[in-house]
């Protein structure tokens, strides 16, 4: 069989050039993460083969990791379910996960300080081997097949594939080590006794034995003998005492058992006995997984029962608004070889998944109180999924009851996070609404001219920043029975009696002025319902708003991204009575309403609110060309 050259995806070599270039300051954590890919192929060989009995396991499954001085290797085999020649080019040759792109282009724009937090978000995993190989060989064979398949690279862009022969399904990854890693330095890779210190260290509660080989010494004229010897304990962690493991332990575990490359921010142990019993081991990650809102990201926590492990991402646990958890559950009361179908309706499921949510909920309402710091540092990472679950649960009042207390929300008072309790305490009792606004960030915001009267008359408002905030307070519709109020919709009006005198005068200025605002639309074409007189304004000359009901600005603009364009907004074009514009598109109406001043000043007008609202006018050139104008004429 011939040698068969192959690029990497272009992606996976610019990951690649980063790890070989080693952003990794912990050069020895590659060991973890081949024995962990190990211990994954052994289970998946254990679940297949509870359907498969042709995959009925042949020898008790081991990892064997075996550094070798004479070679400058290290070796890290398993008898789990192995690749085929195909599995080897999807999963060694690329990476297949949404945002990897994203990633790539944010680290190659950050600092290397901010690179390594990064990356360390990524978590590379097989491609670790090249933090301390010059070369990487992986040579496979799935089980229920009869011949291997070699993997060699240099990982530096190319790599080669041949068939070979292998006698038993699984994998075996052989690391040509680099020159620091064999004894020159401060590592040696190829010194039993220090491999198992980082085995002990990294992979202690692995579940399957691994194994290394000892030399012996028996007396002076004998040869050594080599002794193979477990050096993993294989004790589940969550099966020991809470109080008798670390932080160091725990934080080890869901590196290893999770492929997470940062200690956990939470961590939950919970053991119960009651109708069903379970103990689970969750943990809230420090930073949200790059594809966390992707739809390949897969959650679901590890189920185990007896410790003994049955599936990796069980998804009926938790609701979709609690994704970001990790962790397992194990429990003597789930049957061994259930089905994910059976899964779904099983009772004793349920039963822990509400327990769990119900714990997570409790523990993060109890951190809002007690630590806000943390709590807001949670929320920064993970707050977008409370808020797209409350628009998830728009038919399911309960779960946006559970949720409607853990939002945060940054408010103009001081452009801090607020929850809506507090904002609703801080009311004063005139105000009966709560006020809203939305915009692609604070300081977008705060320029909107509505916000001026608001501000003017001490009144707070909500901000909402990220696209999903809209939708998440329409669903809500109502906090503590008071309703929320965008501040750029067309029903918007303050009801102190300072701004209803202010409206009484404007509508009798809009009374006498009905011609010149049926005009002004005329003027203006099709986009526009409505052009009337506002009250909402100060020194602002223009403003759009949106009408009641269907979408704002911002969600069509959302709806737009995601291909939906056929979900407009209503727009109101409001004009300020005060302004000295206003007074200047009197007299030019006085021209006509064909009048071309007048039809130019109220395409401009309309351009300008559209800016405000950041959305691009239909003729953007057309109002470059009349400010340059403008500029000319009064400079
Ligand atoms: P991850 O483990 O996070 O998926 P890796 O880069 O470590 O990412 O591995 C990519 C894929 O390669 C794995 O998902 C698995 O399908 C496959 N793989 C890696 N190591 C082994 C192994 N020892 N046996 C079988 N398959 C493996």
């Amino acid at each position: 069989m011939p040698v068969e050259k192959m690029q990497f995806q272009a992606e996976t070599k610019r990951l690649l050039e980063l790890v070989v270039n080693s952003i990794y300051t912990n050069k020895e954590i590659f060991l973890r993460e081949l024995i962990s890919n190990a211990s994954d192929a052994i289970d998946k060989l254990r679940i297949e083969s509870l359907t498969n009995s042709d995959l009925a396991e042949e020898s008790e499954p081991e990892i064997f990791v075996l550094p070798d001085e004479k070679t400058k290797t290290i070796t890290i085999s398993d008898n789990g379910i192995g690749m085929t020649r195909d599995e080897v080019i999807a999963n060694i040759g690329t990476i297949a996960k949404s945002g990897t792109k994203d990633f790539l282009d944010k680290l190659r724009e950050s600092t290397s300080a901010a690179a390594q937090e990064l990356i360390g978000q990524f978590g590379v995993g097989f491609y670790s081997a090249f933090i301390v190989s010059e070369k990487v060989e992986l040579i496979t064979r799935k089980a229920g097949t009869d011949s291997g398949v070699k993997w060699t690279s240099d990982g530096t862009g190319e790599y080669e594939l041949e068939d070979c022969d292998k006698d038993t399904p699984g994998t075996i990854i052989v690391l040509h080590l680099k020159p620091e890693f064999i004894g020159d330095g401060e590592y040696n890779f190829t010194d039993a006794y220090e491999i198992e210190q980082l085995v002990k260290k990294y992979s202690d509660f692995v579940r399957y034995p691994i194994k290394m080989n000892f030399e012996v010494k028996g007396n002076e004229n004998d040869e050594p003998t080599i002794e193979i010897r477990i050096v993993n304990s294989m004790k589940p962690l969550w099966t020991r005492n809470k109080s008798e493991i670390t932080r160091e332990e725990y934080d080890e575990f869901f590196k290893q058992q999770l492929h997470e490359w940062e200690a956990p921010r939470e961590i939950f142990h919970v053991k119960a006995e009651g109708t069903v019993e379970y103990t689970a081991l969750l943990c809230i990650p420090k930073h949200a997984a790059l594809n966390l809102y992707y739809s390949d990201y897969e959650a679901g926590l590890q189920l185990y029962s007896r410790h003994v492990f049955i599936m990796e991402k069980c998804k009926d646990f938790l609701p979709d608004w609690l994704r970001f958890v990790k962790g397992l559950v194990d429990s003597p009361d789930l049957p061994l070889n259930i089905s994910r179908e059976l899964l779904q309706q099983s009772v004793e499921v349920k039963v822990i998944g509400k327990a769990l949510e119900k714990n997570l909920l409790k523990q993060l309402g109890k951190m809002l109180r007690d630590d806000r710091d943390k709590y807001e540092d949670f929320w920064r990472e993970f707050g977008k999924s409370f808020k797209i679950g409350v628009y998830n649960s728009m038919f399911d009042k309960k779960a946006q009851d559970s949720l409607k207390d853990l939002l945060l929300f940054q408010t103009s008072r001081d452009g801090k996070f607020s929850t809506l309790a507090e904002y609703v305490e801080r009311m004063p009792e005139s105000q009966k609404q709560i006020y809203t606004a939305a915009g692609k960030d604070v300081s977008s915001i705060e320029r909107l001219p509505q916000m001026e009267l608001l501000r003017e008359r001490g009144l707070e408002v909500l901000y909402l920043t990220d696209p999903v905030d809209e939708f998440t307070v329409d669903v809500l519709r109502t906090y503590a029975e008071k309703t929320f109020q965008s501040i750029t919709r067309e029903n918007f009006e303050l009801d102190d009696a300072e701004s209803q005198k202010i409206k009484a005068e404007v509508n009798e200025i809009a009374k006498s002025h009905e011609d010149l605002l049926k005009d002004v639309r005329d003027a203006i074409g099709g986009e526009v319902k409505e052009v009337r007189l506002t009250s909402r304004l100060k020194s602002g000359a223009v403003c759009l708003v949106t009408g009641e009901g269907g979408p704002s600005l911002s969600q069509e603009k959302t709806f737009a991204a995601m291909n939906n364009p056929m979900f407009k907004a209503t727009q109101i074009l409001e004009l300020n009575p005060n302004h000295a514009i206003f007074g200047k598109l009197e007299n030019l109406h006085a021209l006509g309403k064909d009048a071309p001043e007048f039809k130019s000043l109220c395409t401009t007008l309309y351009s300008l609110a559209l800016l405000i609202e950041g959305v691009m006018p239909t003729d953007p050139v057309d109002l470059a060309d009349k400010v340059t104008d403008l500029l000319t004429n009064s400079l």
